[in-house]
């Protein structure tokens, strides 16, 4: 059930390894594929060049690694051209559709499904799945119950999505099945979220509109838990661009566990405090006469030198040469540690994805089946396991389905599912 990216995975890789299998999608909305199709921009970035367990948070590492080997990033590529969408790559190693239309990549995948002879039945909300006891004569394990009646199955895959944007028509309903049926479900978050600052805040709303590279620190416990670098993007309501949404789960998790987090932009990524002043120093030499604001600038965006000078108060117009030590140190420091004082994130409607759910401890990773509900299938978001941006989310929705696929297929004969 669900057939967003891993339902639909999932699906055609089972129908193309063992056409004798009957296979039955369900979807709850009218439109399956909701988020494909707002995916990347409406350009959906089906996978990255390079995917490995590092891109992914939550779950264990190990377990990602194996799920992720199943349909590597090479046999990725090889499927969306067998299925008409070439892909090609951009910034980040980002692999996006040569038509750069997400609806290409749908209506693909839906191709695909149909000959190879997956049947899909949209509108159709599974409220629950009851185990049935094994006396039965058709052999089938499970009961699902949807807003269009029972039917009966063999296995079921749940492929239900996580909480992020629920009118897609993925809110979590599929956990508390999972949930009903033993499973444990890690607390889930948003993830792959803008921050909202506090408006105490002196940057945001004056840089609304302005991108940097910059890096983040997010410090848990005082300890620095993650650095993070890439685009930050400044908006009216905080920060957000890939570095600040891949930032929003480390936030957001630590949030939940009651343990004291904060964030802070470096300016300068990958520079320390005393190479940052050494710098202010050695300019002072070889440009006494240049104006701090005109040297900032060198640095950072011009608006954002305005904007930091503002904020700390420092003249800008002053030479390198008056330019005051104790005003240099704070503003070195401030260009390699400035708080972000965060105060949320917008949340599910604006997430991109979701952090925690089933637990993968309990899956069997070789083919996703639980390891506490026989013929039970869990795959893509709906799982612990959470891609950074760049085409990983989706990556784990192919790899986690293609590796379903396969597990069913070793499934022995199977009831039919039957209205
Ligand atoms: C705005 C946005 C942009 C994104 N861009 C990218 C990107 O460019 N690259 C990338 O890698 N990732 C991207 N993602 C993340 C990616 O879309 C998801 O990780 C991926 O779609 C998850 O696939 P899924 O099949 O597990 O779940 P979903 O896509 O959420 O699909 C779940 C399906 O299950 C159905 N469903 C839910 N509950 C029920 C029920 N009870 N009964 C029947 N059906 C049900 C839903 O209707 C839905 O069709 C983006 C996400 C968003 C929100």
């Amino acid at each position: 059930m669900g057939a967003g990216a891993a339902g639909l995975a999932t699906a055609i890789f089972l129908r193309r390894s063992t056409p004798a299998r009957s296979v039955l999608l369900l979807d709850g909305a009218r439109s399956p594929g909701a988020k494909i199709l707002v995916s990347g921009g409406s350009r959906c970035n089906v996978t990255n060049v390079a995917v490995s367990e590092r891109d992914f948070w939550g779950g264990r590492s190990t377990i990602v690694r194996r799920v992720l080997r199943a349909l590597p990033v090479a046999e990725t590529i090889d499927f969306f051209r067998e299925i008409g969408v070439p892909l090609h790559e951009e910034a980040g190693g980002k692999l996006f559709p040569d038509s750069n239309r997400a609806r290409d990549v749908l209506s693909a995948l839906l191709r695909e499904a149909a000959a190879v002879g997956v049947t899909l039945v949209t509108g159709c909300r599974v409220t629950d799945i009851v185990r049935r006891t094994a006396d039965t004569t058709d052999n089938a394990r499970f009961r699902i119950i949807t807003s269009r009646g029972d039917l009966r199955a063999h296995a079921v895959v749940l492929a239900t999505g996580g909480l992020s944007l629920p009118k897609s028509g993925s809110d979590g309903a599929g956990l508390a099945i999972a949930a009903r049926l033993g499973h444990t479900i890690v607390p889930t978050t948003p993830a792959l979220d803008a921050l909202r600052l506090a408006p105490s805040d002196p940057l945001h709303r004056a840089l609304s509109g302005v991108s940097q590279e910059v890096e983040l620190a997010v410090r848990i416990e005082g300890a620095i838990a993650i650095r993070l670098t890439g685009a930050l993007l400044w908006t009216h309501f905080g920060a957000s661009g890939p570095v600040a949404m891949n930032a929003s789960r480390h936030w957001l998790r630590a949030q939940i566990e009651k343990r004291d987090v904060s964030i802070a932009v470096s300016f300068c990524p990958g520079e320390q405090l005393n190479g940052v002043d050494a710098r202010w120093t050695r300019l002072a030499g070889e440009h006494p006469k240049q104006a701090v604001q005109t040297t900032l600038a060198t640095i950072v965006p011009s608006a954002v030198a305005t904007a930091l000078l503002d904020a700390l108060a420092i003249d800008g117009r002053a030479t390198l040469a008056h330019f005051s030590r104790d005003d240099r140190r704070r503003l070195s420091r401030a260009l390699v540690e400035w708080p972000l004082p965060v105060a949320g994130t917008r949340g599910y409607q604006y997430a991109e994805a979701t952090a925690g759910g089933v637990a993968v401890t309990e899956i069997d990773p070789a083919t996703m089946e639980s390891r506490l509900c026989p013929g039970l299938y869990l795959v893509g978001e709906m799982l612990d396991v959470d891609g950074r941006i760049g085409g990983f989310n989706f990556q784990w929705a192919w790899s986690s389905g293609f590796a379903a696929g396969r597990g069913l297929a070793l499934q022995p004969p199977p009831g039919i599912p039957s209205a």
